[in-house]
């Protein structure tokens, strides 16, 4: 858990998710007050909390905890942190927002996919304040470092991304992909049920204009100067890439373990993120969402 100082503002905390380095990054961003951008699983949440104290960071100047979507390795760790800070506001999309405070059907569905791999959020509680943003919201932290919500749908429905505009700092969360920590890949983040091919491939584009001096994605890790245009260039060939290898395949035999196994072939080697544990099954869901997202009536 040591951080990784982005700037004067910004430090990139390693919460090891699924209790594993480089594979969850959130955010501690500094003005007046704190934001807690992304949270991680549940258990993250009480390593972020352990790492406030570590770092004696008052609890009351935590203002806000942003999540990006409604996955449980994004905004699991929602409930620890805000139960446990005076102050704080859960921030998030709407979508997001209502999955925290019932997650019942995400957790049944992520258990479905991803089995010991997945873990449940505890539900948001009531009186915990919240606020529902959207593309465009902004939020002042004071001292001139302001927070811009980016809508990026298409990982999820509900996705938002968080531009700081002092320091340029783009929190892209899991709407740019998978970036490996070792060689850089960037793998798409097509897990079903909810990702769109068109909506995902804009969003990329999208981003890529707010021209960001640190990129960083939940999945692992910071990107800084003139490697920002390579990654975001990586990410939409790998896209592309991934879709010929899906079409082909399917074309060659039209059946999902066909599709999976063609990804899998292809791409195994450059998916550097999660546990080695999780990897094989994780690629072959993603190939599975990527067909499901391409052809959503035959898969
Ligand atoms: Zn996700």
């Amino acid at each position: 858990m040591q951080p990784q100082s982005l700037s004067k503002q910004v430090d990139l905390i390693d919460v090891q998710g699924w209790d594993f380095h480089h594979t969850t990054g959130v955010l501690f961003i500094r003005g007046q007050d704190t934001a807690i951008i992304e949270t991680g699983h549940h258990k993250c949440g009480e390593q972020i909390l352990a790492t406030l104290q570590e770092r004696a960071l008052p609890l009351d100047k935590v203002r806000y905890v942003c999540v990006t979507h409604r996955h449980g390795d994004h905004c699991g760790g929602a409930t620890p942190i805000a139960t446990s800070l005076p102050e704080v506001t859960v921030v998030g999309h709407k979508y997001a927002i209502g999955t925290l405070h019932d997650p019942h059907r995400l957790n049944e569905g992520a258990r479905q996919i991803f089995g010991s791999f997945a873990q449940d959020i505890q539900p948001l509680p009531p009186d915990i304040p919240t606020q529902e943003v959207q593309d465009g919201s902004r939020l002042d932290l004071g001292r001139g470092v302001e927070l811009e919500v980016i809508g990026t749908p298409g990982h999820t429905s509900d996705h938002v991304a968080y531009f700081e505009l002092e320091t340029r700092t783009l929190y892209t969360g899991d709407a740019t992909g998978l970036l490996g920590p070792e060689r850089f890949s960037v793998m798409p983040t097509s897990f079903p049920p909810s990702f769109k091919f068109d909506l995902y491939k804009s969003s990329i584009e999208k981003l890529r204009t707010y021209d960001p001096a640190f990129l960083v994605f939940s999945h692992f890790g910071a990107v800084t100067g003139s490697d920002i245009p390579v990654i975001f260039d990586r990410a939409l060939a790998t896209l592309d890439s991934w879709k010929e290898t899906v079409e082909q395949a399917w074309q060659n035999q039209p059946s999902q373990t066909a599709v999976k196994e063609a990804i899998q072939q292809r791409f195994a080697d450059e998916l550097e993120v999660f546990p080695p544990a999780a990897r094989p099954l994780f690629i072959k869901v993603m190939a599975q969402g990527l067909l499901q997202s391409l052809q959503p009536k035959s898969a």
